[in-house]
């Protein structure tokens, strides 16, 4: 063991100091050239994705548009370095191809927007931005529209410390988690205010949600247990950290360790990649439990006043619920409290197109359903009802965003009062 001195650690740190030094230096002579080398290097990239992105636009205008829109991808990233680098009347270009290429893009539609908006074109941007703006479904990208569109939102829904029921009196409490898309539920507030009548305000405080109840991997062990040749004779000398294996006791843990011991005694090296992989997937795949939330959402909102608020969360993230795989909602039994899930809705995670409209129909649908049943009024059979249960996603789109004259007429019993209009 070395002891260190005063002085030799003083003695030290000089030297220490004059490495450095050297180091700076010779650091600065090796990096000048090495700069001019990158950038003649990123100029011959650019220069060579704008070439790029050109002959992509020579197959459009050859009428090969299927081709084209194929590699469209590559318009929008030369109009996306074009930008970048400031160079901006060849961006606009690129950006007004690509959009014939990919209406669809958002993002190159809101750079789009941008690029023309430094040019001096507002209009221009404030049009391109009104095309997303229609149809956009989160609220980052509707805040990026409303800066070039400056569309001012209409009447947004009265905080509900403002509509407090009165005695006797019923009102629906909108609530937000930390990453609920605040549009949307105003968007739907006005819907299921139009449908029920009565009053409904939005909850200013955010709901804590609390940590994800689980993740993928019960989807991954249940593929996996489907691939696992558990009648093998072999598998009786499985042992899983020395223990004898029960099929039906493992845990998905439990499983996909089993299947990455199966593996590694196949020596299975690609079988172990392809399942590390799927791992890493499936823990990217996070579910939060319906029936957890719902005494989180009555601590937070305890019923206090005269009458009753039906308070209902509306979350970004996926639910589950005991046995099932995900359910879109889910009430408490004894009332009052509902949660609704538009997770499966979005276009982010069903691969459609977005759509606003839609996206508001399908969680409308869903907020009857879960609203109904906060008020104790009894699951629906009619196919057409908004309050009847869907299997898919397909079947919940089929639904009315309206109800069956018995689901208005239990809502209308619960809410004691009469519901506006009807269906014809
Ligand atoms: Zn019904």
């Amino acid at each position: 063991m070395r002891i260190h001195t005063t002085g030799r650690a003083g003695h030290r740190s000089s030297g220490r100091a004059r490495d450095w030094t050297l180091a700076l230096v010779l650091g600065l002579v090796l990096a000048l050239p090495l700069a001019g080398a990158d950038r003649e290097r990123e100029t011959a990239a650019l220069a060579k994705l704008v070439a790029d992105a050109e002959s992509v636009w020579r197959l459009a205008e050859q009428g090969q548009t299927v081709e084209a829109a194929r590699h469209g991808g590559v318009i929008v990233a030369a109009a996306d370095r074009l930008r970048e680098k400031g160079r901006l009347e060849e961006a606009r270009e690129q950006y007004r191809r690509a959009g014939l290429m990919r209406p669809w893009d958002f993002g190159a539609k809101l750079n789009h927007a941008d690029v023309l908006f430094r040019l001096g074109d507002a209009e221009g941007a404030r049009k391109i931005a009104g095309q997303v703006e229609r149809l956009a479904e989160t609220d980052r990208e509707l805040a990026l529209c409303a800066s070039f569109t400056k569309r001012i939102q209409t009447e947004p829904l009265p905080p509900l410390r403002d509509v407090l029921p009165g005695s006797g009196e019923i009102v629906i409490g909108l609530v937000p988690a930390a990453a609920t898309d605040r549009w949307l539920l105003q968007a739907v507030g006005r819907q299921v205010e139009a449908l029920l009548g009565g009053r409904v305000g939005a909850v200013e405080e955010v709901l804590d949600l609390g940590a994800p109840n689980r993740n993928g991997r019960v989807f991954l062990a249940a593929d996996l247990r489907r691939t696992i040749p558990w009648d093998d004779p072999r598998m009786g000398m499985v042992r899983l950290n020395g223990e004898q294996l029960y099929p039906e006791k493992l845990g998905p843990d439990q499983v996909i360790e089993l299947m990455r011991t199966l593996l590694t005694r196949e020596a299975n090296g690609k079988g172990l990649e392809a399942l590390a992989a799927r791992v890493a997937a499936a823990d990217k795949v996070l579910q939060w439990e319906a029936t957890n939330i719902l005494p989180r959402l009555r601590a937070a909102q305890p019923q206090t006043g005269q009458g009753r608020v039906i308070y209902t969360v509306l979350v970004p993230v996926d639910l589950y619920a005991g046995g099932a795989d995900f359910v879109f909602g889910s009430a408490s039994a004894d009332g009052g409290y509902a949660v609704v899930s538009y997770a499966r809705f979005a276009a982010v995670n069903t691969g459609e197109p977005p759509r606003s409209e839609r996206l508001v129909a399908r969680t409308t649908k869903q907020l009857l359903s879960s609203i109904g049943f906060a008020l104790g009024v009894p699951r629906c059979g009619d196919p057409g009802c908004a309050r009847s249960y869907p299997s898919s996603l397909a079947e919940h789109d089929a639904k009315d965003v309206a109800l069956c004259g018995d689901c208005r007429a239990g809502l209308a019993k619960a809410l004691g009062r009469e519901l506006p209009g009807g269906r014809e």
